[in-house]
């Protein structure tokens, strides 16, 4: 269990969490450790501490953001999270064209099927292999 090398001992986990809860900044924390802020986030995740984004990755908007967006760690970004910075219709087809994460990436925009997020023609895309 002892990692010398990164200096995790007992005590730094403690100060380290105790920090955390105090909603001090990831950054802030790395410096009272004295080790990196990634070393900071990459302990909090494996220790399983409560999530949150930093207010960089907040107020950063438009084309930066899908840099923000760390694939390893959170996986794909959720479509419903691209629908929300573009305040989507919720009756507009949200069938997406090109590739989500490149500038091109549009929704088919039609009205929509009752009940479903697709136009009709898209519906009988979506589930085509399903019910
Ligand atoms: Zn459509």
């Amino acid at each position: 269990m002892t990692n010398a090398q990164n200096g995790w001992t007992e005590e730094r986990l403690a100060i380290l969490k105790e920090l955390w809860d105090q909603k001090l900044s990831i950054s802030k924390i790395g410096v009272k450790l004295g080790v990196s802020r990634n070393a900071i986030a990459g302990k909090a995740h494996r220790l399983g501490l409560e999530k949150r984004q930093s207010p960089i990755k907040l107020s950063l908007k438009s084309k930066s953001k899908k840099n923000e967006w760390d694939e390893t760690k959170r996986g794909p970004k959720p479509l419903r999270l691209i629908l929300r910075n573009l305040d989507w219709s919720r009756n507009k087809c949200l069938w997406p064209f090109e590739d989500p994460k490149s500038v091109d990436f549009h929704f088919c925009g039609d009205e929509v099927y009752a009940g479903k997020p697709y136009c009709l023609k898209h519906c009988s895309l979506a589930y085509n292999n399903k019910d």
